[in-house]
This record gives structure tokens, sequence and C-alpha cells, in this order.
């Protein structure tokens, strides 16, 4: 054994995980709820990202920060819909359940963003494709994953 093949053999072992294997359970709120009651909605969940969909499928994402610079704008929280301070599509970064997590991983530091919706796409009518919210990877995901690693479980 030397260091680079035992080197290749981990990092082959990582490339085997998919976001099948990690994904976690979405948090995700309608587009015209109000932003008080998804506020509400992440501090019960205790998550830091909130997806949104509109007819059920995915349209925005609403993280603590978009929250943050909203408050201090002064809008009225109880009346004013999520979706107008969301990320919004087709801005949205998704991952899918045939991703291998390290592709995902990426995402996440390229893109600056503590979650991706694992989506799946499906077709609502001629050439019009959506995304229904099937889970999540984030970054804590990528934390348990290299906990899990080490401790070689
Ligand atoms: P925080 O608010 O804690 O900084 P993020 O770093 O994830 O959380 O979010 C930073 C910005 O990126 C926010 O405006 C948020 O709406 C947006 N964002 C978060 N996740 C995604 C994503 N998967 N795709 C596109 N934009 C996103």
């Amino acid at each position: 054994y030397t260091g680079k093949t035992t080197l290749s053999f981990i990092s082959e072992k990582i490339r085997e995980i998919k976001v099948a294997d990690r994904k976690s359970v979405p948090i995700v709120v309608d587009e015209e709820s109000s932003i008080y009651d998804a506020i509400v909605t992440m501090f019960l969940e205790d998550v830091g990202t909130i997806y949104v969909t509109s007819g059920g499928y995915l349209s925005g994402v609403v993280s603590r920060k978009d929250f943050l610079k909203n408050a201090i704008g002064g809008l009225d929280l109880y009346k004013t819909p999520v979706g107008v301070i969301m990320t919004r599509m087709p801005n949205i970064v998704v991952t899918t359940l045939g991703e291998t997590v390290l592709e995902a991983a990426n995402k996440l530091i390229d893109h600056e963003i503590d979650s991706l919706p694992v989506v799946e796409e499906v077709s609502i009518k001629e050439g019009e494709k959506a995304y229904k919210v099937i889970g999540r990877i984030t970054k804590t995901t990528i934390t348990r994953l290299f906990v899990d690693l080490g401790n070689n479980e």
C-alpha cells in the first residue's frame, strides 16, 4: 500500500455515495404563505433554508439571510407572501437522486450556498418542465458524511 493508492481508494469510495443515500427531508412552504409563517416554519423545523413551491412545484428558496434583509426593509411580515423575497427559479441550484454527494458538495462550494433541493423533473404540459421537491442536501449532510467516513462507519 502506498499513500497514493490509499488516497485514490478513499476518493473512489466517496464517489460511490449518491444523493439518494444521504438526502434528508425537505421543508417546503407555498409561495402564497406569509413571510411570518415561513419564519415560524424555519424555527419549528430547525432548518436554515426553506423551499418554496407554487402549485406543488419548486418556485424558489428562502434562507435566513433573505429574512434578515427584508426585516430591515420594513415589509409587513404578516401580509407579504414569501414569494416576494425568495430567490426565484430558474436561478435555483438543484441536485438529483443519481448525482454523487461529491457533485452536490461542489455545487454548495461553487455557489456559496448552504443547501440544495433534491428534485425530480416532471413534464407538466407540452414542452414544459417542472421540479418536484423530494429531499435536501445541506452542509450538515456533508459534515455527517465526513464524520461517518472518519469513524469508518
Ligand atoms: P444564509 O441565508 O444562511 O446565508 P445561504 O448561504 O444558503 O444561506 O443563502 C444565500 C443566498 O442564496 C440567499 O439569498 C438564498 O436565497 C440563496 N440560495 C440558497 N440556496 C440556494 C439554491 N439552492 N439555489 C439558489 N440560491 C440559493
